[in-house]
């Protein structure tokens, strides 16, 4: 097995959201990767420079931060190519670590719109080094750049950022920093490609919460009424939690409650509905222990909720 840390760049439609292409809002125009074998030492690194064929202008924006210029696009290659490649690269057991969470996300969409998407089956467990970061050095919550992730441990800073090489490679040096215990405890899950029927839908169990990711529903009113979304097992000890507060939701797209299992105490369950790309939607569960003060918060979120429907009316 060996990690892939990779880094994407891409384009965005020069004249706006409104002539954008919906399937293909970000188009990848650099892919840069460093392959460490499973003890994390560096390995062979991955760079392709890929030739727009969507949006052949570059963005203003787009071109004050990457370091590439309309010649150097010119000379790059189709993103097929690029993206085989790049798979070849891999090899077969590869588990991918990224800076976040997009990068992997606007692979699976410019593969898919490539039709080429099969090639990579997902959900995929993955490696968010922005997400070990902060479990490692701050509060777990917080999400910093990758140039305060190397000022912070102090990494030498000898590449501009924002070239798809040089940051794999710094994305690849703070996660040679991270304790292997941290890397076991805490995967990260990409579902772009979300599970589809009940036999592939995910439970896992972390350090401090769980997490379940449903099939797909048609709407999420029927994926709110689904026996497992709407189920609350304790983190812990897994077994039913009655619960304290129902399931109400906060806005359009998330939803908490509050259960309590005898031997764990209080429980809080957000559910976060999410779109697929056909209308479809799904849901991704977490339910984690919290203290007394952080229940009586989701509470006071639900008065509040009831208060600004009844101004509504
Ligand atoms: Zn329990």
């Amino acid at each position: 097995m060996n990690y892939i840390v990779f880094d994407l760049e891409w384009n965005q439609c020069p004249y706006g959201k409104c002539r954008e292409e919906a399937r293909l809002p970000f188009e990848i125009i650099e892919i840069g990767a460093v392959k460490l074998n499973k003890n994390r030492e560096y390995v062979e690194e991955f760079h392709r420079i890929i030739k727009p064929a969507v949006y052949k202008k570059l963005h203003y924006r787009t071109k004050e931060v990457i370091n590439l210029d309309d010649e150097a696009l010119a000379h790059g290659i189709g993103f097929r190519e690029a993206v085989r490649e790049f798979l070849t690269f891999c090899g077969p057991e590869a588990v991918f670590c990224t800076w976040g969470n997009i990068d992997l996300l606007e692979l699976q969409r410019n593969m898919k719109y490539y039709g080429v998407l099969k090639l990579l089956k997902g959900p995929l467990h993955f490696c968010d080094v922005q997400k070990l970061f902060s479990i490692s050095f701050e509060d777990g919550r917080s999400r910093k750049s990758l140039e305060y992730g190397i000022d912070f441990l102090q990494l030498e800073k000898d590449q501009k950022f924002h070239s798809a090489l040089a940051d794999a490679r710094y994305t690849a040096r703070i996660f040679m920093r991270i304790e292997d215990q941290i890397i076991r405890d805490f995967d990260s899950i990409d579902c772009y490609q979300n599970p589809k029927s009940k036999k592939e839908e995910i439970h896992a169990v972390y350090k401090g919460y769980s997490k379940f990711i449903s099939r797909e529903f048609p709407s999420k009113e029927e994926a709110m009424h689904d026996r497992e979304v709407s189920s609350t097992h304790c983190n812990v000890c897994g077994k039913t939690a009655r619960k304290k507060l129902r399931w109400f939701s906060s806005n359009s797209k998330n939803y908490y409650c509050l259960a309590i299992c005898p031997q764990h105490g209080m429980l809080r369950g957000k559910t976060r509905i999410k779109k697929t790309d056909e209308g479809k939607v799904f849901a991704i569960k977490t339910i984690r222990q919290v203290s007394d003060e952080e229940a009586a918060e989701i509470r006071q979120k639900k008065e509040a909720m009831k208060k600004k429907r009844k101004m509504k009316r």
